[in-house]
């Protein structure tokens, strides 16, 4: 954990949400919340105590007693009126987004947006927690399911969606009648925060939303916790497997959204322009920081003549912090951050990868402390190298050759992640036969970054998920309710009998 520096201690403390009161962390355990591009310390994060973390699951135990029979119709509604907050605080909340995390204004009001359709398809959830009914499955027997909430639901985040993955996740575990525990990301934790406090706004009663801040305690805490039902997690694969592993070692739901090495395949046949467009903007957009990034490019025959073009394409992107205009890509999140990507772009030139743009040490002006590296982009790169096998997590992309798309397709599916991937053709057949090939989550067609919208959930398959059921969208109503089979029988003379007790009743 980082120390505390003077202006660390006087920064404001980020506070916990306990039982619908926003109240300051007991702990002597301090880090730093900073703002990537100037190092300037905007607020001081509390790793909550065991005490807090148990009071924190305990008010969502004691608030689910009338949250899970509150009617779908009041849960809707407290949803629609968050969607409207949401909407009229956009650019305070990306303004707050940029300051700790470092992304573009525009990048972070997308981070808010892509939550707030969440939120909206929270507001709808009633059509999808419909259960189902089989009529007569024996004489005078029906058949029908309930899907009934689990009880106290918790979720992890990761640093680089602050917005959007936690709205990924509590209002759709509240809107089906959970209540909900949250650990944020401790590197920027603001922005969720004041969402937190939007969502309480739009009138979540106390008990229902509770956010405790940490790192390992904390998150080990809630995988342990006997009270806590189910686990959603959303950050590196590392992390993910151990949450996976110990929490369902504890008995609960778990789902967890891991690393990536998403892979585009270009083939000669593309629109070129609109390619490399896609393919610079995916790359470094957001300073390379996003698990749906495009770090891997598989150039197949002639497409690997579009090389320098592409190369010429991403010195043009302007490297500057986030709320500077026209700033394609910010600061990446922390100096350490920084040190492990300019590290690894060192060990791609040792390991031969041929260096064909080095983003190191960019100039930005007025910015001279962030923690900055520009668009980086290594050919030659092959499996065995670092920069290929590791997830850099940077503005730093690997371009290899194939021959043939079926090389190409072979080469993605030997990677042991399978978060996203795309291809980029004018061929018809060629994308069909990668949509049924590929073995990854989340296919683009000519899309560099395909996250689908909360009408489906999002995916991904090998290492980079564990669980079956994706967050949001339909398969999380699945996540976040148990099924119950109820079997019913009625015997046509009872019918009589109910006549008989009214009679008796006068
Ligand atoms: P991270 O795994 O370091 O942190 C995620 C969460 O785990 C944080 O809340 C953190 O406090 C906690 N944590 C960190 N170290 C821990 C430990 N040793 N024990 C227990 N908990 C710990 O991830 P990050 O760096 O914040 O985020 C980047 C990673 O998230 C990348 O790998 C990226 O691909 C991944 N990611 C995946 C998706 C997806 O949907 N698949 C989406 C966004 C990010």
């Amino acid at each position: 954990m980082n120390a505390i520096s003077e202006q660390g201690l006087k920064a404001p403390a980020v506070k916990l949400l306990i039982n619908g009161q926003f109240v300051e962390s007991k702990t002597t355990e301090w880090r730093e919340v900073i703002n990537p591009a100037t190092q300037e310390v905007l607020a001081r994060v509390p790793f909550a105590t065991q005490d807090e973390i148990n009071q924190a699951v305990a008010a969502a135990k004691e608030a689910f007693k009338t949250w899970r029979k509150t009617p779908i119709g009041a849960r809707a509604r407290i949803f629609l009126k968050y969607q409207e907050l949401i909407r009229a605080n956009m650019k305070e909340l990306a303004a707050l987004l940029t300051a700790e995390q470092g992304k573009t204004l525009p990048d972070a009001e997308g981070d808010v947006f892509r939550g707030l359709e969440v939120v909206e398809h929270a507001a709808s959830v009633g059509n999808l927690q419909l259960g189902e009914l089989a009529n007569n499955v024996a004489n005078g027997v029906d058949t029908y399911t309930l899907l009934q909430p689990l009880g106290v639901c918790a979720g992890i985040t990761p640093f680089n969606f602050p917005a959007m993955i936690p709205l990924w996740m509590f209002p759709m575990a509240i809107a089906t009648g959970n209540t909900f525990v949250l650990k944020p990301s401790e590197q920027d934790p603001m922005v969720t925060m004041r969402l937190c406090e939007l969502a309480l706004e739009a009138g979540i009663p106390a008990g229902v939303l509770n956010v405790i801040h940490g790192g390992e305690m904390a998150v080990n805490a809630i995988c342990d916790h006997p009270d806590i039902k189910a686990v959603s997690f959303v950050g590196s694969t590392k992390v993910g497997t151990h949450v996976y592993n110990r929490a369902s070692l504890a008995g609960k739901r778990v789902q967890c959204m891991m690393g990536a090495k998403n892979h585009a395949i270009v083939l000669p046949d593309a629109n070129k322009e609109q390619t490399l467009n896609a393919i610079a903007g995916a790359s470094f957009g957001a300073a390379g920081q996003r698990c749906m990034a495009l770090p891997v490019v598989v150039l197949v025959g002639e497409a690997q003549k579009w090389l320098p073009e592409l190369v010429e394409k991403a010195k043009t992107l302007k490297v500057s912090a986030g709320t500077e205009q026209g700033a394609d890509l910010g600061p990446v999140i922390s100096c350490s951050a920084l040190s492990r990507i300019e590290g690894l772009i060192e060990r791609g030139v040792a390991d031969g990868a041929k260096l064909e743009l080095d983003g190191r040490k960019p100039n930005v002006p007025g910015f001279e402390k962030g923690n900055f590296v520009g668009p980086t982009i290594f050919s030659g790169v092959k499996p065995g190298m670092a920069i290929y096998d590791q997830e850099i997590f940077g503005p730093v992309l690997c371009v290899v050759e194939a021959a043939t798309l079926e090389e190409a397709i072979e080469f993605i599916n030997a990677n042991p992640n399978g978060n996203g991937t795309a291809i980029f053709t004018q061929s018809g057949a060629a994308a069909h036969k990668f949509q049924e090939d590929i073995d990854v989550g989340q296919v683009g067609i000519n899309v560099p970054i395909p996250v689908p919208v909360p009408l489906f959930s999002f995916s991904g398959s090998r290492a980079s998920k564990l669980g079956d059921l994706g967050p949001y969208g339909k398969q999380v109503i699945l996540f976040y309710t148990q099924t119950k089979t109820v079997t019913a029988r009625w015997f046509d003379d009872q019918s009589t009998g109910g006549l008989n007790t009214t009679i008796s009743l006068k």
